[in-house]
């Protein structure tokens, strides 16, 4: 239960003075429902009005303050014409312009011969200075009374600074003081305001430097936030960590023999990762260990061993793949190298309906079935396992979070080891996954071979055209990448149709199309006759991303490059490279591009190292953008900026980890603080874990 002291925040912006229906549906738009959310909503921007020159000194454009005396009011000699007032002072007289004004209104507040203050954009018209429906206008005891420098904020098409503004001053009555959740000697250090006081402070600027992220005020209501992200995902992690595990532990019968059929030896790191994995499976706790590694650098058959150690114990392991595709490349992968351990892996996605369905899952129910390939239908609430002690999920960059808790749920003391090809920087990965264990294969297995990349104007397409015919000549084949456009699938798919069309009248029919919206099996098929040879230009959406391995594939080319996350152009790239012949990828984009897209795609063309690209990436773009925010999984910050705040997130992790050290159940004075701190950031789902909560 939210505590009581926490309720008026979590009111609905419309129990506000002057908000309405209306206006709150803007609000909900920009900020969010809640009065906590719009609190959220921290200005950008700051208009100063300090500048009070004489009306003959005031500046053309800026934002003037002026006292003037009202001298004669001209209302409009037709409806279209404005209402004008003029004013002097001992300087020189300027015009105040009104369109479609009330006379009343007008003479109310600036009545002829009266002393007043306006404050507004100051213009010129012809020789005349003017000010256009001035902001503000009062006598100058009622502007004294306003705030001279005033915040501006983040609006949407519906929603202007006066209305948004209004409803802030209302917002800003309303949080309590709340008692200190953070530690006295780290508040001291960093010379942070209280909540309370940096929240209202943050909304009070009086300088453009006061919207720096560097504040003290910005900076502790992100580490409030990030704390409260990390204090979530370790009561997470520490409720799987209790609820135990069983010591798992093969004979290694079933892995000798695997091992002994590979085509090659395992690197140092794989043989590395394996020994790390093995400790936690015979530890009597659960694991919950993240493998890391590049693109082709060999988590496959980690994986499998670790999945091999349940079944010589007597027990199950699936796989779980993001897309159907993975999934059966990943099928036909483990099928290959479990045969020699006389295994069969059943494979399992949303394509097997029916009969066939019943029946796989009868296996996976009578345990039958040791070995398990799929997509998450492998998680379906009516999929029963007899033993499940082994769970691999292979994100690649995809962050499953959601789908991570939804297994944890279903387990039995499940294992889990979740692998992602995502060389995410450590940052952003504190933030999505807390501090899981890490096992990193850094090096890549021998014989690899550089991909040579090469950026080239869209306009050259002829040049990159020939270039393909020179690679076909010497039999090599090529990936043909179309982008995403504007996030809608169909457009996506046309452009990608139009390019086909393109280079079949080009190359005639050995060239081939997939895309998303292809069925299962069409798409099998294309795969199977580019992987066989019979096609040898495949054009594709980002479908291939996951794809299948394709040794002979040695030319990408990527339209429209600068579209993609940089993870997701080293996914693309590592297609590529994987045979023996020299590899060449051809980053396409339009010819003018703006610096950060250039320096983006440069850093593609100097680097194949994943983490190299990620951090480059993180700096180039922050880090909402970095994978798209919405698909990856990845929390939302409204108050961190990952890469500003890089430190407090590394402070708000170790402090997160000395808290429930010290205060598992969070009971103690700073305990009782940080569950309002979990309440107040919506992360209260973690506090569920607290046995006590
Ligand atoms: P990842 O999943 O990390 O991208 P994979 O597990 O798919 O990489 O491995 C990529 C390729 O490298 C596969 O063809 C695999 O058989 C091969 N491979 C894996 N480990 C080694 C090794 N130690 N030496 C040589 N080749 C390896
Ligand atoms: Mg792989």
């Amino acid at each position: 239960m939210r505590p009581e002291n926490l309720f008026p925040l979590f009111k609905p912006v419309t129990s506000l003075k002057g908000v309405g229906a209306r206006t709150a549906e803007f609000i909900e738009k920009v900020a969010g429902p809640h009065i906590i959310d719009l609190l959220w909503h921290l200005p950008v921007d700051i208009i100063d009005r300090r500048y009070t020159p004489k009306i003959a000194e005031a500046l053309t454009d800026s934002i003037a303050t002026i006292t003037l005396r009202i001298t004669k009011h001209y209302p409009p000699f037709n409806k279209r014409a404005p209402y004008k007032i003029v004013g002097m002072d001992d300087t020189g007289a300027m015009n105040l312009v009104f369109f479609r004004a009330r006379p009343d209104y007008l003479n109310k507040v600036l009545p002829e011969n009266e002393i007043r203050v306006v404050s507004g954009k100051v213009e010129k018209f012809g020789d005349t200075l003017q000010m256009t429906h001035p902001d503000h206008i009062g006598t100058q005891a009622e502007i004294d009374a306003l705030s001279k420098v005033e915040p501006v904020y983040p609006l949407t098409a519906g929603l202007s600074l006066k209305v948004l503004g209004k409803a802030m001053t209302a917002a800003l009555e309303i949080p309590p003081e709340l008692p200190e959740w953070l530690d006295k000697p780290l508040i001291e250090r960093e010379r942070w305001p209280a909540w309370r006081d940096a929240l209202l402070r943050a909304h009070a600027p009086e300088d453009a430097r006061d919207l720096s992220p560097e504040t003290p005020t910005r900076r502790r209501l992100a580490y409030d936030e990030l704390l409260s992200n990390q204090l979530a995902l370790a009561l997470v992690r520490a409720h799987m960590k209790r609820t135990k595990g069983l010591a798992l532990k093969g004979d290694g019968s079933l892995r000798e023999k695997v091992l002994a059929a590979l085509p090659f030896q395992l690197t140092n790191a794989q043989t590395f990762a394996i020994a790390e994995i093995d400790g936690d499976l015979g530890a009597d706790h659960r694991m919950l260990r993240l493998l890391q590694g590049d693109v082709g650098s060999g988590k496959t058959v980690v994986a499998l061993m670790a999945m091999l150690s349940a079944v010589e114990a007597g027990g199950q392991a699936v796989l779980m793949a993001p897309t159907e595709i993975l999934a059966r490349q990943h099928h036909a992968t483990l099928s290959t190298m479990a045969e020699a351990a006389g295994l069969q892996p059943l494979l399992l996605t949303g394509r097997e309906r029916g009969k066939n369905r019943e029946s796989l899952l009868e296996k996976l129910n009578s345990g039958a079935a040791r070995l398990a390939v799929g997509t998450h239908a492998l998680f379906q609430d009516d999929v029963d396992y007899k033993d499940l002690r082994v769970a691999v999920i292979d994100e690649q960059h995809r962050f499953g979070v959601h789908q991570r808790l939804t297994l944890a749920a279903k387990g039995r003391a499940v294992d889990v080891l979740v692998m992602t090809a995502t060389p995410i920087p450590r940052t952003l990965m504190l933030t999505a996954y807390g501090d899981m264990d890490v096992s990193r294969l850094m090096e890549k297995p021998a014989g690899r071979q550089p991909v040579q990349t090469v950026l080239i104007s869209q306009e050259r397409l002829d040049e990159v055209v020939a270039a393909v015919r020179r690679a076909r000549e010497t039999s090599a084949r090529v990936y043909w990448v179309c982008p995403l456009i504007e996030d809608s699938e169909t457009s996506d798919m046309a452009a990608a149709e139009a390019r086909y069309d393109h280079l079949k009248s080009i190359f005639g029919d050995r060239v081939g199309l997939v895309h998303g919206r292809l069925k299962g099996a069409e798409k099998d098929a294309v795969m199977a006759a580019f992987k066989d040879g019979n096609i040898d230009v495949l054009v594709a959406t980002t479908v291939i991303e996951v794809g299948v391995d394709v040794p002979e594939a040695s030319v990408m080319v990527i339209e429209h490059a600068e579209r993609f996350g940089l993870a997701q152009l080293h996914q693309l790239r590592g297609r590529i490279g994987r045979g023996a012949d020299k590899s060449t990828c051809l980053l396409l984009h339009p010819r003018h591009i703006g610096e950060t897209a250039k320096a983006r795609l440069k850093t593609m063309r100097e680097t194949d190292d994943g983490f190299v690209i990620a951090e480059k990436d993180l700096e180039l773009r922050g880090a909402g953008e970095l994978l798209g925010t919405r698909q990856s999984g990845l929390p939302e910050f409204r108050l961190a900026d990952i890469a500003e705040h890089g430190d407090l997130l590394q402070m708000a992790r170790d402090d997160a980890e000395l808290i429930l050290r010290n205060d598992p159940e969070l009971e103690s004075e700073r305990g009782k603080g940080l569950r309002q701190l979990l309440y107040l950031f919506e992360r209260d789902a973690a506090i569920k874990y607290l046995r006590s909560g």
